[in-house]
């Protein structure tokens, strides 16, 4: 097998469409090369070496040494230099490379190659002894942390305390010689930890860094993000070494990052961030706080630190150049990595950026402006899940803003919360339903966690870039990053700005429109639909086939699900609107009855009230289809439990306490869930679907009397398993439409259909479809059912299953398209093959996922229904899946 391709000077043996194999970085790499832009030459080994090292117990197979020779040789040809050799000497950098990008997830090593030896070599190459022993020191440090697995503190430790003795303040303070003193600390100190002294050998160093980068892949941190990213183990990390080129050998270095448009706000400038005289990881590290590149953004920040475009021109007209080229080449927003090597620049990566969903939107309605890319390709740009961002609240422009710091808008959204300072907390206080922003100096991918648990993230130090930034963004969460005016204390525990000091537990707001951070809690605004978000929606509607419904029993649900684009309601709950008010008292009147004309009597009391809410619903709907479901849950989750209740029903009631216990107690279900509920109900007590039948026929009469058109209500039975079932509850439903019509000489047209969300269901839908007028399907039941997993116990557990790669995706989120799906699918073309053209949904939590939106556009389902927040995800994602 080619375990191992080679790029460089104009040439590549790979190319961009070979991620899955060379990981995002490589495959970038190889195209820029081909390009004919400056990459420093190098090789990428493959993800299936990840992948053949792990199934073997961290071997290499016998093939990949001689391969590896080779792509030295390789990097050897073209810089005219020789791993390992002082004379000629060339020294790598090796890093980490997977499909997606997993930004700071894994591990990098720079400097490699350097020993006693090549150490000299290097500061005669360059001229420069002090930068030659401060990239050997650097070198140690890394290889030891990231190989070796030392603690970075070690080494801050020994340089601290040199520096103290030196009466130094900067790391820049010290000379070649002090730097000498220090590396022979750094080397003694590992020799001490380890029994063995630093690796000398340069292709010693070498495997070991390529098979630390491997390891990375299994690191705590590099699984965390899999898991919130879902990313699939399986794919493994690719290794690039490449010949390395240096951002600190002087003023007339640097090193930097960019994007093509702006990632925050889709704005089409270039916008990045650079440092001079550094090293690759600093701008990311978010230690130094970085240079705008472009002097706009410079003026615009009101930064009094020169831009690259000023202080570099050659190198930014350059780099402008190719900037430009690349978008163009890769027809998207990229996200870039440079170096400037005494006045040559060098690009390290490309990538499609990163961006908010907001820039996502105008990045994409623009690019199909400037004919870049076509509507559909824009819409398929679009990642559905993050339109979720778009419907976070913003700081209401006329409240007062009592404001104690300004950073940057690093990632868009308000957020209001308690301050915590670590992560681990963070993620304590949210398990117990309390709302945090976490407060730290800066992020590391340790903090993972607590950025996740937080409600925003707010830093002190380092740019748009760092940690915090990129990764808040990812998430969708606001966050405000550098605001260096503020001061963080971890050992009082204290927050203070502008004299005022906050501790844990004080509530503020971060603003990541406009990077401000204000005292207390602070009115927000709802979110403005219109724009480039309205455009992306219209080319979306024009390009999918599946309706999207809404899941909505309330009128206040209906109105946002029709103001986000719902055309219609696929699924009414009407147990929940049982519960409002003094109607419980009905409703328990009504299930603790002890004979049918009792509860008729509690019956009657409810219909008016049913009515009304489904005349609303109409009224809302104004026309558009509206699936109403019959009283679904056990009974018992209606039962008085306190005895005050029980009280309050007896006495409605005229019977006794103590009878009305009694019979709370036999409703009892040990399995409630599998048990009397659904159309068990209906079966056992008709009366109650009649009465719900009533209400919606008489709404329906009254809804079409306004507005002066028919109402076609689509009235739906749960839970049913056999034709019979819905056959006797049709009869009822039939009848009942029947005595209406005469009651109120009005033509009635209605459906009657059922939920399919039971195995058996599925399996015998051409039987029920000689019944069905319609299917939905209830993919939360059929998926408990098919599993045989209580919906509401298998949180405990599940996760578990998912951490041990058992499972990669909750079931009860994004659709088991292999063993639920497959009853979808049997039950879809079973009830076609009785009746062709029957009207089929889908209205589980997996209505709003979209890759379960995929597949119901797979199967030709008709709609999709979900949540009311989740009515333009879907119809993005039904857009996709069509296109
Ligand atoms: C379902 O089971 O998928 C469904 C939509 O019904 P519910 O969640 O109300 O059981
Ligand atoms: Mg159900």
């Amino acid at each position: 097998s080619k375990w191992v391709y080679t790029f460089g000077d104009g040439a590549a043996e790979g190319r961009a469409g070979d991620k899955n194999l060379l990981g995002g970085k490589g495959a970038n790499l190889a195209e820029m090369c081909s390009l004919g832009l400056p990459v420093p030459p190098g090789f990428t080994i493959t993800t299936e070496m990840c992948n053949w090292y792990y199934a073997n117990g961290r071997r290499y197979p016998d093939e990949f040494e001689a391969q590896l020779d080779a792509a030295l040789d390789h990097i050897g040809k073209v810089t005219g230099r020789r791993f390992g050799d002082p004379k000629k000497l060339l020294l790598v950098s090796v890093r980490s490379g997977a499909r997606a990008s997993m930004p700071g997830m894994m591990d990098t090593v720079l400097n490699l190659g350097l020993n006693d030896e090549t150490v000299e070599a290097l500061a005669s190459d360059s001229g420069d002894a002090r930068f030659a022993y401060d990239s050997y020191r650097r070198f140690i440090q890394m290889y030891s942390n990231v190989v070796l697995g030392l603690d970075h503190e070690v080494f801050e430790e020994i340089l601290e305390d040199a520096k103290a003795s030196l009466g130094h303040d900067l790391d820049t303070d010290l000379s070649a010689a002090e730097w000498q003193d220090v590396i022979a600390l750094y080397k003694s100190r590992v020799e001490e930890e380890l029994e063995k002294p630093f690796p000398q050998d340069p292709r010693e160093q070498l495997w070991g860094a390529i098979g630390a980068v491997f390891s990375s892949w299994m690191n705590q941190r590099a699984i965390t993000y899999r898991r919130l990213h879902d990313i699939p183990e399986s794919w493994g990390t690719a290794v690039n070494v490449q010949a390395m080129v240096f951002g600190n050998m002087g003023d007339s270095s640097a090193t930097g990052v960019a994007f093509t448009r702006n990632p925050s706000t889709g704005e089409n400038t270039l916008y990045g961030e650079f440092l001079v005289n550094a090293q690759g990881e600093d701008v990311v590290a978010g230690i130094r706080t970085p240079q705008n590149i472009t002097e706009a953004a410079r003026i615009a920040a009101g930064s009094d630190r020169p831009s690259m475009e000023k202080l570099m021109p050659d190198a930014f007209r350059h780099f402008v150049e190719i900037s430009q080229r690349l978008e163009n080449h890769y027809r998207d927003m990229q996200d870039l990595e440079f170096t400037i090597e005494r006045g040559k620049l060098w690009m390290l990566q490309t990538r499609s950026g990163k961006r908010t969903a907001k820039a996502a939107l105008k990045i994409a309605v623009e690019m199909a402006g400037e004919g870049l890319i076509t509507k559909h390709e824009a819409v398929c740009r679009i990642d559905p899940a993050s339109l979720d961002q778009l419907l976070h609240p913003t700081i209401d422009p006329k409240a007062a803003r009592d404001v104690i710091g300004v950073g940057l808008p690093a990632s868009p959204g308000a957020a209001t919360g308690e301050i915590v300072f670590n992560s681990d907390e963070a993620e304590e206080m949210k398990s117990v339903g309390r709302k945090v922003i976490l407060v730290r100096v800066e992020t590391s991918p340790e903090d993972i966690h607590g950025m996740h648990a937080a409600q925003g993230i707010l830093t002190t130090r380092g740019g748009m870039t760092s940690h915090a930034a990129v990764v808040a963004r990812g998430m969708g969460k606001p966050c405000v990053s550098g605001v260096g005016s503020l001061r963080v204390d971890h050992k009082s525990g204290t927050l203070t700005a502008l004299g005022q000091t906050f501790r844990k537990g004080d509530i503020i707001t971060i603003d990541g429109g406009s990077g401000q951070v204000l005292k207390g809690a602070v009115p927000m605004l709802q979110p403005e639909l219109s724009g480039d978000f309205a455009a992306i929606m219209e080319w979306a509607d024009a390009a999918r086939r599946m309706k999207v419904r809404t899941n909505a029993e309330t009128p206040a649900d209906a109105r946002m699900a029709r103001s986000f684009g719902a055309e219609g309601i696929g699924l009414c709950r009407t147990e929940h609107m049982f519960f409002d008010g003094d109607r419980i008292t009905s409703v328990r009147e009504m299930i603790l009855a002890d004979t049918e004309r009792d509860r008729r009597t509690a019956l009657a009391k409810l219909l008016p009230m049913q009515r009304s809410d489904f005349l609303e619903l109409f009224e809302i709907m104004a026309g558009l289809p509206v699936t109403i479901r019959l009283l679904d849950p056990p009974l018992h989750e209606f039962l008085p439990k306190t005895d005050e209740e029980i009280d309050e029903v007896a006495k409605g009631m005229g019977v006794s306490p103590d009878k009305l216990r009694q019979r709370t107690e036999s409703l009892h279900e040990f399995n409630p869930m599998l048990g009397h509920r659904g159309c068990r109900l209906a079966v056992t007590y008709p009366e109650i679907a009649e009465m719900q039948a009533r209400a919606i026929f008489e709404a329906a009469v009254e809804a079409g009397r306004k507005a002066g058109k028919l109402v076609v209500p689509e009235i739906m039975v749960p839970l049913v398993g056999l034709k019979k079932e819905l056959d006797y509850v049709k009869a009822r439903i039939d009848s009942v439409a029947k005595s209406v019509m005469e009651e109120t000489g009005v033509a009635i047209e209605y459906l009657t259909g059922t939920m399919i969300e039971l195995p058996r269901a599925a399996i015998r839908a051409n039987y029920i479809a000689e019944t069905a007028e319609f299917f939905s399907f209830g993919t939360n039941d059929l998926t408990q059912t098919t599993f045989g997993i209580s919906r509401d116990d298998a949180a405990s557990f599940l996760e578990v299953y998912r951490q041990k790669g058992i499972i990669e995706q909750d079931p009860f989120v994004s659709l088991d398209i292999e063993g639920v799906g497959e009853l979808v699918r049997l039950g879809a073309e079973k009830g076609r093959a009785t009746r062709p053209g029957i009207k089929l949904g889908i209205c589980g939590e997996h209505g709003g996922d979209p890759a379960s939106i995929g597949f119901c556009e797979e199967v030709g389902l008709d709609y999709v229904s979900c949540s009311p927040f989740r009515v333009p995800i879907a119809r993005l994602a039904a857009a996709q899946s069509a296109i």
